[in-house]
């Protein structure tokens, strides 16, 4: 089910009458036993002894050795530099010649992700899922912990946490400049996991996909690669007042160095973005437009079709903000026609200090590099350099090789529940939380966006947002409370913080259940007070 046939979806909702009931959780909450999760023993002996040592290999070895050595070689380095193309070279097709260790390593990863087969199931199982997440299986001040600050991070499933292991174990080396066999197969790990990006978002090639620390650091990118080409004084870029502000100060920065304009399609009472506002935002001087896809404070789903349609009728570019929207919803980026797609892994099950911008070819071939050094280069002077194709040009230095690769684990993660059961599940107990929250007294919510997802933002007048964080906390319950860095979106509505649960694949109604238990404790403790 996509978003936006969920507004003819309808919940079956206990009917709770008038008096908030909830179904109190069991007392004793098991122990935390760690031995009834499936943490495989490690399968791996830890110097892999099938590694190929040198100085140790029998003549044949050697020479079949030296021969992966030398394909790798004719592969990276274009025989004829002064030709100055490297047109040539393609990784994708490097498969090196490697005995498969148990890890699936020396079959070429991009062979792995075809022939992934990946199980659209029709329900979430919620209870075998949370197997996979350890650190939920744990006590907080004395109670099951709840794990309810998704918007902010997500918790790693073993097959990340286990799949960074094995490779630092096992693998780990630098890219792209190896000449062994540990580089070779990093490499192609390192290349794999692009791979599976391109087709977790349906990008036309893994070409289109650069590596970079994560949402905040690709608009940067963009915004200054950009901004540095195409922004002169007296144009304009336009944001949303809804955007994280990580979409908002970069290019507040790249306007002012260039003496732009920074404009806002502004938003209503329910935390909507106002579009028939847009059409005004826009003049002959509109050079991009950066928008949010889901906004982290009242879950709103922007109509970000609407505004690319719109923005492509005035051949403008459009980059969208995919934090808060990557984990929860199908994303395919040739279906939305944006010029720039931007996400963290981390917020959907992977490892923090990795993200990824998306562009089209068409605009990762004009933006100039980003930052200099090795890799992105294809020749070097002390007088010049030649700068090498995307997305080697805007990946300069020694990437976060293991966290890219742990990023693609995630993503295997993903699709092993599927997308679509995930966004059913979450939409199902975001919708049971708001009815259950409106219900008590003394708690507003804020916003009501049309189309929404995982995200609610609270405020208990009497008590300070980060004060009923930290009460949730005493109940094991984790949440955000502040700004979220969302200050216009929270001060269009009148707020300056919120209390903000959100939720994952791994959260169940229990859990709403005991939040909103907790809620009814605060609420009465203030009005008794
Ligand atoms: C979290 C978030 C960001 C920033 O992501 P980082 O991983 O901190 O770089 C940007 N936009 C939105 C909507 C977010 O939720």
């Amino acid at each position: 089910m996509y978003l936006n046939e969920l507004d003819n979806f309808h919940f079956d909702l206990p009917d709770l009458g008038t008096a908030p009931q909830v179904a109190v959780p069991n007392a004793a909450p098991d122990e935390l036993d760690l031995s009834a999760l499936p943490i495989p023993a490690a399968s791996s002996p830890v110097g892999n002894v099938d590694a190929p040592q040198i100085g140790s290999l029998s003549a044949a070895d050697e020479e079949l050795f030296k021969g992966v050595i030398a394909k790798y070689f004719s592969d990276e380095v274009p025989s004829a530099p002064s030709s100055g193309s490297t047109d040539d070279v393609q990784p994708e097709k490097k498969n090196c010649l490697l005995k498969d260790n148990g890890f699936g390593i020396g079959i070429p990863e991009t062979d792995i992700v075809r022939n992934l087969h990946y199980d659209e199931a029709d329900t979430v199982n919620t209870e075998e899922i949370r197997k996979q997440f350890p650190i939920l299986h744990q006590k907080v001040n004395g109670h099951d912990l709840v794990w309810f600050d998704n918007g902010a991070t997500t918790q790693k499933p073993l097959r990340v946490i286990d799949g960074l292991s094995e490779f630092y174990k096992t693998d780990y080396s630098n890219i792209h400049r190896g000449a062994h066999t540990l580089a070779a197969r990093s490499t192609d790990q390192y290349e794999g996991a692009r791979e599976k990006v391109a087709r977790f978002i349906n990008a036309p090639a893994k070409e289109n996909i650069l590596f970079v620390r994560g949402t905040t650091e690709g608009i940067n990118l963009v915004a200054q690669t950009f901004g540095r080409k195409f922004l002169e004084k007296g144009d304009n870029v336009i944001v949303s007042t809804l955007d994280h502000h990580a979409n908002i100060v970069p290019w507040q920065q790249m306007c002012k160095l260039q003496g732009a304009e920074l404009r806002a399609i502004p938003i209503d009472k329910n935390g909507d973005l106002i579009l028939s506002e847009l059409e005004q935002l826009i003049t002959p001087h509109t050079k991009f437009i950066s928008v949010g896809h889901v906004n982290n404070t009242f879950g709103t789903i922007n109509d970000v079709e609407s505004i690319i349609r719109t923005a492509h009728s005035h051949n403008i570019p459009v980059l969208i903000d995919g934090a808060q929207s990557i984990a929860h919803t199908k994303v395919d980026v040739q279906q939305l026609d944006c010029d720039f797609f931007v996400f963290s892994g981390h917020k959907i099950y992977g490892p923090s200090g990795i993200g990824v911008v998306y562009g089209k070819k068409e605009w990762l071939e004009q933006l100039p590099p980003w930052q200099g050094g090795g890799n992105m280069i294809k020749d070097v002077t002390i007088e010049h350099t030649e700068f090498n194709e995307p997305p080697a040009r805007f990946e300069a230095g020694t990437p976060n090789i293991a966290d890219a690769i742990g990023l693609g684990y995630a993503l295997d993660f993903v699709q092993s529940v599927g997308i679509h059961n995930i966004e059913r599940h979450e939409h199902e107990l975001t919708e049971y939380a708001r009815q259950q929250i409106s219900r008590i007294p003394g708690i507003t919510i804020m916003g009501n966006p049309k189309k929404r997802v995982s995200v609610i933002s609270l405020d208990i007048p009497g008590i300070p947002a980060p004060q009923v964080g930290q009460l949730l906390d005493k109940e094991g319950i984790a949440v955000r409370a502040g700004h979220h860095c969302a200050q216009p979106a929270l001060r269009a509505l009148g707020y300056e913080m919120s209390v903000r649960p959100t939720f994952a694949v791994y959260n169940t109604k229990e859990e709403v259940d005991r939040l909103v238990i907790a809620l009814q404790k605060i609420v009465a403790d203030v009005q008794n007070r």
